[in-house]
């Protein structure tokens, strides 16, 4: 093996010494090191939006930023203010020291602080925005959140919503780097967040907040597509209010709003989270029981009906009621036929219970008999032990 001389080891250190004071003396080294910061910074960057691009539910891409947020710093206080596409009150994701907090801010807080952002859309530090919009802009209660920095949420439409960061429970004001971080953070989670709101408007009704009719079908046939492939079993309902022209003309139009909202709250209620209930239009509903069998399928239906029946709606000094009637339909993949199709037959059993007397359950029975074979259940007032098949 060949042997280094002492000299020429220490020509080398001497050389590199020299090399590394030259780099010292210029910056370069430290600049070096300002770059590598920054490197890492954004590769962590470039990961958290990679997660965050790759959630569905909004109050999962708050989890997430918050838990990001807590590698770095812990806020006193964090609030996300965002309007809804469709209009309506502003939503508010509240946390104190990264934990939900049942609060509200003030909604004029909201109107001012977006003022500003519209006229520039620049984050603001609170001091800035202090600044801007004066003093007497933000009163005690603002105060208590120790505000520290104030961002815009911007999307496709424009600015829709403000998120409020409270001073550090360490203390120490937000270092440059941390602001950068929660800046360029702030404008995907911006994006993502619009994402997830039109998608979750794509999918739902307004007036009750309950899925659509589209968003039921595409389920029910993602059912059957499952059905298919491990032979489970899921069932639709559809329930349709009794008599709803004549309460309309009775109580009026608002009245039955409020009905309809109500009984989606019931609905909901009468049935397990994994099931999908949708407002199918009008005064229809429609709800896919996952993992079911035909007793299943009867007993959720039954509980519906009974559910609604005992509902009591109070509206301007009086009490509102109403009831509906239900077919339902197990959907089975070796049957061979389309959701759309599946959904006919249990609109025949519905139909079915509306000719019996409405208010009760019919369960929709494939097979050469076709409706005559169908199972009616006890119903309720006009009801009584099991039915006959339906007529004509
Ligand atoms: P049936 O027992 O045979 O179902 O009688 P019905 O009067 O409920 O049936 P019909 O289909 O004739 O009328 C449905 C009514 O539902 C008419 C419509 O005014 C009312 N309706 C549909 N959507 C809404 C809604 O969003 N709000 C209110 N208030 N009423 C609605
Ligand atoms: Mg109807
Ligand atoms: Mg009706």
């Amino acid at each position: 093996m060949e042997e280094h001389s002492g000299p020429k080891d220490t020509r080398g250190t001497a050389g590199a010494l020299d090399l590394y004071k030259a780099l010292a003396e210029s910056g370069t080294w430290e600049s070096l090191e300002a770059l590598r910061r920054e490197n890492r910074e954004l590769e962590s960057l470039v990961n958290d939006v990679s997660g965050l691009l790759g959630l569905s539910g909004i109050p999962e891409m708050m989890e997430f930023v918050i838990s990001r947020f807590l590698d770095r710093f812990i806020p006193v206080f964090l609030a996300f203010l965002i309007e809804p596409p469709r209009g309506g009150r502003v939503r508010q994701y509240c946390y104190r020291s990264l934990h939900p907090a049942d609060e509200e801010v003030p909604i004029r807080y909201y109107r001012a602080l977006k003022r500003l952002f519209l006229e520039d859309s620049r984050s603001r530090t609170f001091e800035e925005a202090r600044q801007a919009l004066g003093d007497s802009a933000f009163d005690r209660d603002f105060l208590s959140y120790e505000p520290e920095l104030i961002l815009p949420m911007r999307g496709i439409g424009g600015l829709y919503g403000i998120i409020l960061l409270g001073r550090k429970i360490a203390g120490a004001e937000y270092t440059l780097p941390e602001r950068m971080y929660v800046d360029r953070l702030s404008r995907f989670l911006s994006v993502a967040i619009q994402n997830g709101l039109h998608h979750e408007s794509s999918i739902t009704d307004p007036k009750t907040g309950l899925f659509n009719h589209d968003y039921f079908m595409r389920r029910a046939e993602d059912e059957l597509a499952r059905s298919a492939r491990h032979g489970s079993r899921a069932g639709m309902i559809l329930a349709d209010v009794d008599h709803f022209k004549r309460f309309n003309d009775r109580y009026g139009h608002l009245a039955g709003d409020e009905v309809l909202q109500v009984l989606s709250r019931v609905m909901k209620a009468a049935t397990r989270s994994e099931d999908t209930v949708a407002r199918f239009g009008g005064e229809e509903f429609s709800v896919l029981i996952v993992e079911c069998d035909e007793a299943h399928l009867a007993e959720v239906a039954e509980r519906i009906r009974a559910a609604v029946e005992g509902m009591r709606v109070p509206y301007k000094g009086v009490v509102l009621s109403v009831t509906v009637s239900l077919g339902a339909r197990l959907l089975d993949a070796r049957e061979r036929r389309g959701a759309r199709d599946l959904l006919d037959d249990a609109d025949r059993a519905l139909y079915a219970s509306k000719a019996a007397g409405r208010n009760r359950v019919t369960i929709y029975r494939p097979g050469l008999l076709g409706r005559a074979s169908m199972r009616r259940l006890p119903g309720g007032a006009a009801g009584g032990s099991a039915a006959a098949p339906a007529g004509p």
